[in-house]
């Protein structure tokens, strides 16, 4: 894996194949808004065609085996497509979907049958897919489910699913499926009571009801304009009585803990996790601190004002290096279990001390709409939105408590 941040003589090769398909596939009137808030279904709909051309030629899952429409490469080459997205401002592939974080799993766990089915149709960006984890008591403590999924005494290829779902969603709905953690028994130990579903959303009995006021953004937007274009709000979801076939089951009925495990360590920033590239907000900063002279001058009276935006221009370069270490520590077959959330807990202290930072340096400027002051198109609004929100795939508190078991050093770690 090459780590610097120009192409070899190969990539570059690769990369004008990407740059001819980008030419002819980006549909006309894609606008990339940074601020969530500001997306339109318009858009939405513009980056789910671009998902399913990309899915045709294997690309939205690059990684991922061929035989399910994935395109079998390597980080060098994902990392390419990825740049070359990043470039006209369409980043974070794939397109942001819960599913990514099932593949996974249903790779290790799945039949053979369950493989056929769930894979090709994600693998070609047909299908849209919330991550339904998050309960008013199951948030950090993810094992804590009481949503039941409870076999059903005569029909037991059936499931009965009753509870609710919170925080959830981001993109239009309602989507195509769930990925759903429920507790399939109410007797069995902790972590060992779990089942893990991908399942239907469009099942007798499931309530959807937005949460206007909560809005999505994450740090994702900071880390580079997304390309999922959601409207941004999230969800509860109910479940009354539902029915659920068992041939939705990622692996065993009480398997659903390892699932999850799995699953949030691509949430986190391991296995196939999108590469991170440069920070463009923080890109931008230095920018605007170099090429306003009023700035200038303040970091250049001030020596911690300067120190605080060296450092911010440090740290992001820590995130993107650790991003290309996953990848490549994920395709070379590698396990290192601390790395995704090490990954996933720095880029959120990064976040609010850019927040931090920016306020300092740039005052009340912050506070209005000049590209000479503020970072434009209300970038300094959305990175402090994003920047704050630390609980999306969760807490810094909960990405130490993994790193403490990895390092075995904490409790100890569950199968
Ligand atoms: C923008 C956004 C998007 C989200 N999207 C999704 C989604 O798509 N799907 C989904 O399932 N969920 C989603 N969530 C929910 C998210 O995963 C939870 O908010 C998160 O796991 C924290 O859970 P909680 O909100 O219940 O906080 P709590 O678990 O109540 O935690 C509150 C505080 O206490 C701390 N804390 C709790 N337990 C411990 C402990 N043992 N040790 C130390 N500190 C602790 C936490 O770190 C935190 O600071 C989203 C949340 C946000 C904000």
């Amino acid at each position: 894996m090459d780590f610097s941040l120009e192409y070899t003589e190969e990539q570059e090769s690769f990369a004008e194949e990407v740059r001819e398909w980008i030419k002819e596939n980006i549909p006309d009137g894609l606008v990339n808004f940074r601020d969530p808030l500001k997306k339109t279904r318009e858009q939405w709909e513009l980056r789910r065609e671009i998902g399913r051309r990309l899915g045709q030629k294997g690309w939205l899952y690059a990684g991922y085996p061929p035989e399910y429409g994935g395109g079998g490469l390597d980080a060098d080459h994902r990392f390419v497509i990825q740049r070359e997205f990043e470039k006209i401002g369409v980043g974070y592939l794939p397109f942001y979907d819960s599913a990514r974080l099932a593949v996974g799993p249903i790779l290790a766990l799945g039949t053979d049958e369950q493989k056929q089915r769930f894979l090709p149709p994600i693998f070609c960006g047909e299908v849209t897919t919330w991550q339904l984890f998050t309960e008013p008591e199951a948030g950090t403590d993810e094992a804590n489910q009481q949503t039941d999924a409870l076999r059903h005494e005569k029909e037991g290829e059936y499931f009965i699913v009753n509870g609710s779902k919170i925080f959830v969603g981001g993109i239009y709905a309602p989507p195509n499926q769930f990925l759903l953690l429920t507790r399939s028994d109410r007797e069995a130990p902790r972590h060992e009571n779990l089942a893990m579903f991908l399942a239907p959303a469009d099942l007798p009995g499931v309530t959807i009801n937005p949460l206007p006021l909560f809005v999505s953004g994450t740090l994702a937007q900071v880390n580079g304009p997304t390309a999922d274009s959601s409207p941004a709000i999230k969800h509860q979801v109910f479940f009354d009585d539902v029915r659920v076939h068992e041939s939705f089951l990622i692996g065993g009925d009480r398997d659903g803990w390892r699932v999850t495990t799995a699953t949030l360590d691509v949430e986190h920033g391991g296995g196939q996790a999108a590469i991170p590239l440069e920070n463009t907000a923080v890109k931008r900063f230095i920018e605007q601190c170099r090429s306003n002279p009023t700035i200038q001058k303040r970091l250049r009276e001030n020596a911690q004002l300067l120190e605080s935006v060296v450092d911010i221009f440090v740290r992001s370069e820590i995130v993107r290096l650790w991003g290309l270490r996953n990848a490549w520590i994920a395709d070379s077959g590698q396990r290192a279990p601390y790395v995704g959330p090490q990954l996933g807990l720095y880029t959120k202290i990064i976040g609010g001390e850019l927040v931090e930072s920016l306020a300092r340096v740039l005052g009340p400027y912050t506070l209005i709409e000049s590209t000479e002051w503020s970072l434009a198109e209300d970038i300094f609004e959305v990175v402090q939105r994003a920047g704050l929100c630390f609980a999306p795939a969760g807490t810094p508190e909960a990405q130490k408590i993994i790193i403490s078991r990895a390092l075995a050093i904490g409790r100890e770690p569950r199968r």
